[in-house]
């Protein structure tokens, strides 16, 4: 039996049936048995390494492999739920991967960001992992020796030359898409040559920038990738892992290839602007498995279109420059789209991958609407969160004749209405217990919920109108107090008894409309920020345009609220809906539960974003 509340994982289960085009790869693979002689000796490394282990039980690996120099955005989570599914569909493995084989820009921070990021989301390559013998995750800087034997290799089967030529001149001979290359002075080196001077760039002989190491292949190819590619440069830096020890670094097309086949990564999954690279990568691995130096099958890459969501930007470097700038609180600001950001602003794992599952991964880039990601929470939430009432733009209803009514103006009584409406409770299910609250004298009521003089089709207060306070009292409105600026102070109204929610008179009456409200008595004040786009434009940084232009104004509007108990009594990252609002979430860093409840605004209802 299902309950409503795997409602999302469900169907992003059934949706993970729909077949693309890398899982069609992958079964084709294990039904031609492409990788079934791969063998794994439960830690990444090179063909000798590999071969004296065990069968590999892991039946695919893929790798998720992101350059620790930021956090997380939703693009990456799109590529951590491809990765890490397809590895759990197919029975393999998916390797969390730091690539930093770059010194400049790492940090540890970042490190740990991203491992909390993947387990929020719900994968653990531990688990996968030992079940398969490996233990993630890995780096790349582990690799930096080996990538020096394999630079070595090259050199010795005379596939590498070090180039000494300045920056301007290798540039200039490079040639462009109408003109071929023209060849380096270095490249008939020989490579006793190459090899001394190589060893005397490592031995910190030569200054940053004097010499690369180039691959030999094509000067005249159509890739230009293909023309003689940098594969190590000098770089005097210090790496947040390996320190001082290397004075040179191999550059990425090289090291990413390298760090796939030392980790018997199968399908090597990236986004489309790697697809130029791939015929280096494919000729790098045929140059290295030939010299035995890796163990054959070689992985192979295949390219998807990145994610690009309108209102948002996905660009690590221009989310650094909205934090740096202070344009956003923080990296974990509710508007970022950084992970840490989705996940305070309410996101839950269920959402995003239920996002991913529902764009699928194709060949071809586009634009993914900012409602189908809200679409996706609110999918997730509707039969998880309980219901609740708030008041976001509180003005005081006086119930005028209450102590008629009731013998005192001081008494109260306990209204009850479901956390969970009917439709939200499986069958089977036991609901969650009723909320509770007050209702007495006084309530909060939203002050666009009255008008003296109303405007057509007018239904809530106005006076001698009969609205019901929702799980409360029916009550009718007489008028209401201004101040000398004519702003309304307090809304006057009657209640009529006998005609409360869930006793037998409460359809005595007819009421012309049901309005939120909270009460005097027990309701608590609270902080709600109102979180709206970041930005105004759809495409906010389209054709180099700068972004920082289209920032909405009212991306957030903090207002005090008054809430029901059962809403401020809420534990952090705890998610509600309140009733005609929304989906708000207890801030999971300033909520403090009773006292002082702070809550975000994750979505509206429906989508009414430009309406
Ligand atoms: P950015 O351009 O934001 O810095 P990146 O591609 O440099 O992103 P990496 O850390 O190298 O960031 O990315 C790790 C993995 O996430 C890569 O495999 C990359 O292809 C993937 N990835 C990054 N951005 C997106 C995106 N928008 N959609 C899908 N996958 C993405
Ligand atoms: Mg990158």
């Amino acid at each position: 039996m299902t309950s409503p509340t795997d409602k999302a994982s469900d169907s992003a289960s059934a949706e993970h049936k729909v077949s693309n085009f890398l899982r069609q790869i992958i079964e084709k693979d294990l039904e031609q048995g492409t990788y079934a002689s791969r063998r794994w000796a439960g830690s990444p490394g090179d063909a000798a390494h590999h071969a004296a282990g065990e069968p590999d039980p892991a039946k695919i690996r893929t790798r998720f492999p992101p350059e620790p120099n930021g956090y997380l955005h939703v693009g990456h989570a799109k590529s951590i739920c491809i990765n890490f599914g397809l590895a759990k569909e197919y029975g393999g493995v998916c390797h969390l991967r730091f690539d930093d084989t770059n010194p400049e820009k790492e940090d540890t921070e970042y490190v740990n960001s991203i491992i909390d990021a993947v387990k929020w989301l719900g994968f653990d390559w531990a688990q996968l992992g030992q079940a398969a013998g490996s233990a993630a995750p890995y780096q790349a800087s582990d690799y930096f020796d080996f990538m020096y034997r394999a630079a070595e290799a090259l050199i010795e089967a005379g596939h590498a030359y070090v180039d000494e030529q300045s920056a301007e001149d290798m540039r200039a001979n490079r040639g462009d898409f109408g003109k071929p290359g023209v060849d380096s002075p270095f490249r008939s080196r020989t490579v006793a040559e190459n090899l001394t001077r190589f060893r005397e760039m490592k031995g910190g002989k030569l200054a940053d920038g004097a010499a690369v190491l180039r691959a030999k292949i094509d000067m005249a190819s159509p890739n230009i990738n293909m023309r003689d590619p940098a594969i190590y440069r000098i770089r005097r830096a210090t790496h947040h892992h390996t320190g001082d020890t290397w004075c040179i670094y191999p550059m990425y097309t090289f090291a990413h290839p390298i760090e796939d086949a030392l980790e018997q990564i199968t399908h090597s999954i990236c986004t489309l602007e790697f697809e130029d690279q791939r015929p280096f990568y494919d000729w790098l691995m045929e140059r290295l498995c030939e010299c035995k130096l890796l163990a054959a099958p070689a992985p192979k890459q295949y390219e998807f279109a990145r994610l690009n969501l309108t209102y948002v930007i996905t660009s690590k470097r221009k989310l650094a420059q909205l934090v740096n700038e202070s344009k956003v609180s923080g990296w974990d600001d509710p508007r970022m789209p950084t992970i840490v950001g989705l996940r305070r602003r309410g996101y839950t794992p269920e959402s995003l991958r239920l996002f991913a599952d529902r764009i699928g991964v194709t060949k071809s880039d586009s634009w993914i609407d900012y409602s189908t990601l809200e679409g996706c929470l609110r999918e997730d939430l509707e039969n998880k969160a309980h219901r609740g009432m708030a008041v976001l733009d509180p003005v005081k209803l006086v119930l005028t004749n209450w102590a008629e009514a009731f013998g005192s103006d001081g008494y109260t009584e306990d209204c009850s209405q479901p956390a969970l409406p009917h439709s939200a409770i499986a069958e089977g299910q036991t609901p969650p217990a009723d909320r509770t609250f007050l209702i007495g004298k006084e309530v909060w009521i939203e002050r666009e919920d009255f008008e003296e003089v109303p405007p057509k089709g007018y239904k809530r207060l106005f006076p001698g109108n009969v609205v019901r306070l929702k799980g409360g009292y029916v009550i009718e409105c007489t008028g209401c107090a201004r101040d000398a600026a004519g702003n309304v102070t307090e809304v006057h109204a009657k209640v009529i008894p006998g005609t409360k929610s869930g006793t037998p008179g409460a359809d005595s009456i007819k009421a012309k409309a049901a309005i939120t409200w909270v009460s005097v008595a027990d309701g608590v004040p609270a902080e709600v920020r109102l979180y709206d786009r970041l930005f105004a434009e759809a495409h906010p940084d389209a054709g180099g345009k700068d972004f920082l232009q289209s920032l909405n104004p009212d991306s957030l509007k903090v207002v005090t609220a008054y809430m029901e108990p059962s809403l401020a009594g809420a534990q952090p990252d705890q998610k509600f809906q309140f009733e005609r609002f929304g989906y708000f979430v207890a801030d999971r860093l300033d909520h403090v539960a009773g006292t002082k409840p702070v809550f975000n605004r994750v979505t509206g209802l429906k989508d009414s974003w430009g309406k």
